[in-house]
C-alpha cells in the first residue's frame, strides 16, 4: 500500500474544491474538465501518492526527467502529458510514455511527431505574450499550423494551449484564447479543447471555457530545485 502524505491529500482536496466551484460559476460541468497534476522535478513516490488518491494525468516538461519516472511508473493507470518546449530530435522519445502533447509550437515538431507510428494527441501551444521569444505559435500563424497537423493520420488535434503572460489579468489573456479556439473550430471543429490554468489562474481559465488544466505546485506543494 503506497502511504499517501496528508498534506498532499488536503492541497489536492482544496485544489478540487476549487475547481467544483470555479466550474459552478461558469455554469459548466465538472465533467467536462480534466486536471492534469504537473509533477515536474518532483519524485516518482510523489507520483505514486497521486496515483493512489486516484488521479488519472500527470504532467511532465522535461524529458530527462520524465521519462525515468514514466518507466518505474508504468505499470500505474496514468496518462502522461508533456508540456514543456519540446526539441524535435527528443520527439519520438518522449511519445515513447506521453499520450498528449501541448507544446506543439512549429512544424519541424509536426514533422517530427508524423514519423511516429502510434497516435498522438495534440494541442497547439499559442503565445500570448508580446514577445516573440517566448515559446508558443503567434495567434496569426495558428490555423496554418493546424493545417499542417491536420493531414497527417496519426495525429489527432485536440486544440489550443497557453500560459497566461505575467503582466495582464489572466482572464483577458484567456479570453484571447478562447477567441482563437473559436476560429480553430471554425477550420477543424473536434479540436475544441483548450488547454489553459495553472495553481494561481485556473478559475479564470475554467470561466473562459478550459477544459484541461495543468495544475502544479497548488497540488504537489513546492517544486525541488531544477536538477
Ligand atoms: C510548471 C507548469 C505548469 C504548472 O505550474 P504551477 O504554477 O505549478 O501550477 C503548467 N504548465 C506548464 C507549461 C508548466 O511548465
Amino acid at each position: 500500500m503506497t502511504e499517501i502524505d496528508p498534506q498532499l491529500a488536503d492541497r489536492y482536496a482544496t485544489v478540487s474544491q476549487g475547481i467544483a466551484e470555479a466550474c459552478r460559476s461558469a455554469g459548466r460541468s465538472i465533467d467536462e474538465i480534466t486536471t492534469v497534476v504537473v509533477t515536474k522535478f518532483h519524485p516518482a513516490s510523489l507520483i505514486e501518492q497521486l496515483a493512489a488518491m486516484g488521479v488519472t494525468d500527470v504532467g511532465e516538461n522535461r524529458h530527462q526527467d520524465a521519462a525515468p519516472k514514466a518507466a518505474a511508473l508504468a505499470a500505474l493507470p496514468l496518462t502522461w502529458h508533456f508540456v514543456g518546449q519540446l526539441q524535435s530530435n527528443k520527439a519520438r522519445a518522449v511519445t515513447e510514455y506521453a499520450r498528449v502533447i501541448h507544446s506543439v509550437d512549429r512544424s519541424s515538431l509536426v514533422t517530427a511527431l508524423a514519423k511516429v507510428e502510434r497516435p498522438i494527441d495534440v494541442f497547439l501551444e499559442v503565445n500570448l505574450t508580446d514577445d516573440s521569444a517566448r515559446g508558443g505559435v503567434e495567434p496569426g500563424e495558428v490555423l496554418r499550423l493546424a493545417e499542417t497537423v491536420l493531414v497527417v493520420p496519426t495525429l489527432r488535434l485536440l486544440g489550443v494551449m497557453a500560459v497566461a503572460p505575467l503582466d495582464e489579468p489572466a482572464r483577458a489573456a484567456f479570453g484571447r484564447l478562447r477567441a482563437i479556439s473559436d476560429e480553430l473550430r471554425a477550420l477543424a471543429p473536434h479540436a475544441s479543447q483548450i488547454s489553459a490554468g495553472m495553481s494561481g489562474d485556473y478559475a479564470e481559465a475554467i470561466a473562459e471555457g478550459a477544459t484541461h488544466l495543468r495544475i502544479g505546485a497548488a497540488i504537489t506543494g513546492k517544486r525541488p530545485a531544477q536538477p
